[in-house]
């Protein structure tokens, strides 16, 4: 047992607001198959590979000092990247950057949200987003999307406009359910708030949608897009996620953030990592064919399907979920029971192992 075991949680003058809680958990199982996170399945190549090699040699003998605190240089790539894909003319001063977007989402609520404001987001979606609220004393308002999951635009302005949250969360691409939203009804989402509005594009590289970038220039002191390095750029494992805002915005996510959040590790690793963009993203397109490929699988093996914009396929419907997740592991396959009834989603992985995912849907059935 280890050194005081003999306490538990409960005997711990923990935040009332937090007891009964429970964390984040997706399972980090060790199977043939991993299909779970929605993390890109392509490992980096060897010459990106050789790169950060380079890059973190190169700084290795100065790591007895602090790293740049702002980032800049970072973020002057991260700006040169996010403007040569939306055309915005970004630059450094629209960028600022965490250790993934998670950090990034956590310092918004903690500078806009915080205790006595709220934030209001379209379930399901991404599971953090409430736990983050908790954990920053944001009161968190949950509202429904419709039964097939896609979002009411009207009725969710008239939400927001009657509930006046402080920080709108928009998941576009959705996680978990895949749908994205085009930037006419952005608009009209952001129109209707009277604080900030978080438009979540985590995996917006594999939708074919415009991202909500366009719209900075119309709303600079509401609109702030979230983005991050663990999907399309297969960089999970570096914890990279960034924003784009209004300078002022970036301005007051500096009261907030730890000095020093970002180490010289990461931000040289992830400078390697988008000077290889090109040949990164370029599994995107066939990420997409695949997810194409897999919904159509599944639908032609009778499950019900949710159309999905993004790397990843919420389908269904089983009588019992969890039995269901659990035929899965047993056949080597590993995917995800989001909570949602009868569904459960799954990452698209390399051609060999949507096959093997296909192959084990078969069997499990419905
Ligand atoms: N937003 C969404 C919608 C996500 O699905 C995820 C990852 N599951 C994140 C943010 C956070 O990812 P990271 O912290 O790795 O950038």
């Amino acid at each position: 047992k280890p050194v005081g075991a003999k306490v538990e949680l409960v005997d711990l003058p923990l935040r009332e607001d937090l007891r009964g809680r429970t964390p984040y958990g997706a399972p980090q199982l060790d199977v043939p198959v991993r299909l779970n996170t929605n993390e890109n399945p392509y490992p980096p190549t060897p010459a990106l590979v050789q790169d950060v090699v380079r890059e973190v040699a190169a700084i290795a003998g100065e790591l007895h000092r602090y790293p740049d605190r702002d980032a800049v240089v970072l973020r002057e790539d991260l700006a040169a990247y996010l403007a040569s894909s939306t055309g915005v003319p970004l630059t450094s001063a629209n960028l600022w950057a965490a250790n993934g977007s998670n950090e990034v989402l956590q310092q918004i609520l903690q500078a806009f949200g915080g205790p006595g404001r709220s934030a209001l987001g379209f379930e399901p979606s991404y599971s953090m987003h409430p736990i983050i609220a908790a954990g920053t004393r944001t009161e968190w308002a949950p509202t429904p999307r419709r039964a097939d999951f896609s979002l009411d635009v009207a009725r969710a302005a008239e939400t927001i406009a009657e509930r006046a949250p402080d920080v709108v969360f928009v998941t576009s691409p959705n996680n978990p359910t895949g749908q994205s939203l085009p930037v006419a009804d952005l608009r009209v989402l952001i129109e209707a708030a009277p604080g900030m509005v978080v438009v979540d594009e985590a995996y917006a590289e594999f939708s074919s949608r415009e991202s909500a970038v366009v719209l900075l220039e119309d709303y600079p002191a509401k609109l702030i897009v979230s983005r991050t390095m663990s999907k399309a750029f297969a960089f999970a494992g570096g914890r990279l996620g960034y924003l784009a805002a209004a300078p002022a915005v970036v301005d007051a996510l500096q009261l907030v953030r730890l000095p020093y959040h970002l180490s010289a590790l990461t931000q040289a690793a992830a400078r390697a990592s988008l000077r290889h963009a090109a040949e990164t993203l370029g599994s995107v397109a066939k990420l997409a064919a695949e997810r194409d490929r897999v919904m159509g699988s599944l639908a032609g093996l009778g499950f019900s399907v949710v159309p999905s914009d993004a790397n990843f396929v919420l389908f269904g419907w089983f009588e019992d979920t969890r039995a269901a997740w659990r035929a899965y592991l047993e056949r080597g396959v590993l995917i995800r029971d989001v909570g949602i009834a009868g569904h459960l989603r799954v990452t698209v992985g390399t051609p060999e192992e949507n096959d093997a995912f296909l192959a084990a849907s078969k069997e499990v059935g419905r």
